[in-house]
């Protein structure tokens, strides 16, 4: 028997060491020490791909997606041997749990960490320790992976990552500049943070606008992990950061997940002392906007963390801080590395427990709401149904005529009548948290100081009528879709105008040539009353379209786009087809300021929401360029968000302004208007808030910045007013809840469209500051002002804000085409 158990040992012994001999460490297969080199995406890919094919008993790799950039996009399950062999059914075992999977799970004591790295592309170090990592847990901490499935994501944005370290490779000098000064620390516009389409990947989790996330949530929502860690990098001049995170905590945050916070944290701490590190918890970094790499998983029954290094974007391979250190890229992934395998330490630890209070969080049978009932456009129905689908959020459709509660539209208790169209989402459902989370109308704040919006509440971003119902909702699930009818030969055929895809089949219309009219009133034919924006498409326009009526019914078929048929030019109430009230859409041409000056994140919404959600063509004008760009091939300048200081010189103000003055069109958005504000010849002025206020040199030191949180606005919705009388609010009723996201107000225009304005200065849902608060009533929010034959077009409000509001999208396809548009042809 002993001798058995000896033979089994020096087995053992032997199997252990002839695996780690087998294991290239990340130095030996770079050819580098890690850390002295940035390796780019492809070769931590090989890494992976090397460790895998050694060892594929315990690292299965799985490629879930590709960018927009065409890179792979891998996850690499790292555990034991039996573990690995048993994947499948843990997973479904952990479903179970939650369950988003029917059956009862067996007892498992297996703890699920994911561990995501580098989703901001130029916070570098994170990926270079995921490899170190992956090697670090098969041969010093293998003992971790009996009751732990490691699931590592090396590079959550490729192409970010490329962008910053083939900019740094090219231009860094060796050895490397330790002054701060030099090329290699300051990255040019626009900087490698985010992805292809410049948006902020770690904004993005909750509204999936992304390929990356849209991809990353399928196999998230598969797994369901219970622990999730999100790698980050800060100022050059910072501590390390881990948690416990800082308020506020949303409220759906349970107990155990504070607790367990906690306990990671000191686990970190132990490793961080004994070599003497400084790091700091508790401050800044709060669990409350639902999009983030720490929140969403937490709301997700995961306890979900963001850490925070030192370096990001300047610090390159070494830098001198302000503490007169050189921080250096060995120092910031030998951190990340010791924090990641502290988090699988303690998972594996508490994989019980981890285990136990992980199920727990999927009761959610005492939620205040039980049930969130939505009506309005299909259209918009449909978007979001296919937003909660992304997550895995069951809905519903009402099984009742009238629902009561509390109504986002009045901000009151009241009734609303529904139909079966009307939505239905449940909070008793597993991810009922989420629900809650997406939908209540206005989320408890624990502390004003948030380091994001506080307002996103979806039926204020759908542009939707809903009830928050403290009883269920009767409710059934409708699967019957309605088929088109096939277009038979008329006079014209007409399109409704209320959401982003009437506008995408318009954009198909127009680059195919289709010559589309809209109509400034509504009018009545054939039984049927449209609305202002309605399309109207006649076969008298459209002779040059070869088998005209088959055309149109594919576009129409492929967007599935209702189109209503009308048989005469002669309307039963004005206008006719042939009025002056009802005009020719002009194919516009669209440019869009990039480059310096420009908020890269905005530029970035532009052409994205161009590229792939109306699909209609833009070209990017880079803001060096701008006076020497012949502007008169193009009826539209849209100017992102920005400060255009040195852009918008004396020289370029007067090209735009003649531009304008002979047809052309300007869309400034956000702080962009700032450069028109109070300037010569233009009617817009900034609203200055009322000094009435307690003065600032009364206020302590320590409540400094508390304090201005009364001139601060950190995301807020408010209801507006609207003129939909006016081009660029067809398809909107006189009504409109805005996202604001700052202070800045504008007093209405007293020569100019006042669009939409805020009349009530109700916050609906949100933070606002009450200085802030008492400035914006009777200001802008969206207007037109002319100048010769041309406009300039305010929106004070991005609509296109990471691309989520989706009510406000349509604004500005209106401004673009129905705006002062006959102005010129090209
Ligand atoms: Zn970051």
């Amino acid at each position: 028997m002993q001798k058995l158990l000896v033979i089994l040992l020096v087995g053992l012994c032997l199997q252990n060491l002839s695996i780690a001999q087998n294991i290239q460490s990340p130095n030996d297969f770079l050819g580098y020490d890690i850390g002295t080199q940035f390796s780019r995406h492809h070769q931590v890919v090989d890494y992976f791909k090397a460790v895998a094919n050694e060892i594929p008993n315990q690292v299965k790799l799985e490629k879930y997606g590709e960018t927009n950039e065409r890179r792979p996009l891998y996850l690499a399950y790292v555990s034991s041997e039996a573990n690995i062999k048993n994947l499948e059914s843990i997973r479904e075992n952990n479903l179970k749990k939650t369950g988003l999977l029917e059956g009862s799970p067996s007892a498992t004591d297996v703890a699920i960490v994911w561990l995501s790295y580098n989703v901001h592309g130029n916070e570098s170090s994170s990926t270079e320790a995921a490899m170190l990592t992956l090697y670090k847990l098969l041969t010093e901490h293998k003992d971790l992976l009996e009751n732990t499935v490691v699931i590592m994501d090396p590079c959550i944005n490729p192409d970010g990552r490329d962008r910053y370290v083939n900019w740094y490779n090219e231009t860094a000098s060796q050895p490397y500049d330790i002054d701060r000064q030099a090329s290699e620390h300051n990255a040019p516009w626009p900087g490698g943070r985010a992805n292809h389409y410049l948006f902020d990947l770690n904004r993005d989790w909750a509204w999936a606008t992304q390929v990356e996330t849209q991809q990353r949530l399928e196999v998230y929502n598969k797994w369901m992990p219970h622990i999730h860690v999100d790698f980050h990098e800060q100022g050059i001049n910072e501590q390390y950061y881990f948690a416990p995170a800082a308020e506020p905590y949303h409220e759906i945050i349970t107990d155990w997940q504070r607790d367990f916070q906690t306990q990671i944290g000191k686990n970190h701490a132990k490793y961080f002392d004994a070599e003497g590190w400084l790091f700091f918890t508790k401050e800044r970094f709060d669990l409350f906007y639902p999009s983030y790499g720490d929140t969403y998983p937490t709301y997700m029954g995961a306890i979900g963390m963001t850490y925070e290094q030192a370096g990001g974007g300047r610090a390159g391979l070494g830098i001198l801080n302000d503490e007169a250190n050189v921080l250096t890229l060995v120092d910031r992934l030998t951190h990340h590395t010791t924090t990641g395998i502290s988090t699988v330490e303690i998972a594996s630890k508490n994989a019980t427990k981890l285990n136990s209070e992980f199920a727990k969080f999927f009761d959610n049978s005492n939620l205040k709401y039980k049930s969130y009932v939505l009506k309005g456009n299909s259209d918009k129905l449909n978007s979001l149904r296919a937003l909660l689908d992304t997550h895995e959020i069951s809905h519903e459709n009402a099984n009742t005529k009238t629902v009561s509660g509390y109504n986002y539209v009045t901000g009151k208790q009241g009734n609303m009548t529904v139909t079966d169209e009307a939505m239905v989402v449940h909070t008793n459902q597993p991810k009922g948290k989420m629900v809650k989370v997406l939908f209540e109308p206005d989320g408890k704040l624990s502390d004003s100081l948030t380091y994001d919006i506080t307002a996103w509440s979806l039926p204020y971003a759908y542009g939707l009528d809903a009830i928050a119902s403290t009883t269920k909702v009767n409710s059934t699930k409708l699967l019957e879709r309605k088929s088109l009818q096939v277009l038979n030969d008329a006079y014209g055929y007409v399109s409704k105008w209320n959401s982003l895809k009437d506008a995408k089949f318009l954009s198909a219309l127009l680059q195919q040539k289709f010559r589309v009219r809209f109509t400034e009133k509504p009018f009545s034919s054939g039984g049927n009353k449209f609305d202002p924006g309605s399309l109207i498409i006649t076969k008298g326009d459209n002779k040059h379209i070869e088998n005209f009526v088959e055309t149109l019914n594919t576009i129409a078929q492929n967007h599935a786009q209702p189109l209503a048929q009308i048989n005469t030019g002669f309307s039963q109430t004005t206008p006719d087809i042939g009025s002056p009230d009802i005009k020719l859409i002009n194919k516009q041409k669209i440019a869009v300021l990039s480059g310096e000056g420009t908020s890269s994140l905005s530029y970035g919404e532009i052409w994205h929401f161009f590229e792939q959600q109306l699909q209609y063509p833009i070209t990017s004008i880079n803001t060096d360029n701008l006076s020497r760009t012949n502007l008169d091939k193009f009826n539209v300048l849209i100017i992102p968000n920005g400060y255009y200081g040195s852009v918008l010189n004396e020289g370029n103000m007067k090209k735009l302004k003649d531009w304008v003055r002979s047809g052309g069109k300007v869309i400034a958005i956000d702080r962009a208007l700032g450069s028109f504000a109070g300037k010569d010849g233009f009617s817009l002025k900034i609203k200055e808030a009322q000094d009435d206020e307690k003065k600032d040199n009364l206020t302590a030191y320590a409540d400094r910045e508390r304090e201005s949180s009364n001139n601060r606005i950190t995301g807020a919705i408010f209801n507006t007013k609207v003129d939909n009388t006016h081009p660029m609010a067809f398809g909107y009723s006189d009504h409109y809840f805005t996202l604001k996201r700052g202070n800045s107000a504008y007093s209405l225009l007293d020569s100019g469209y006042n669009v939409s304005h805020i009349e009530d200065t109700k916050v609906f849902s949100g933070f606002a500051g009450k200085t802030a608060v008492k400035t914006l009533d009777q200001t802008l929010v969206f207007g037109e002002e002319r100048m010769g034959s041309g406009s300039f077009i305010y929106m004070v409000e991005n609509t296109l804000f990471r691309s989520f509001w989706e009510n406000g999208k349509l604004f500005l396809v209106n401004s673009i085409f129905f705006v002062n548009s006959n102005a010129f042809e090209l």
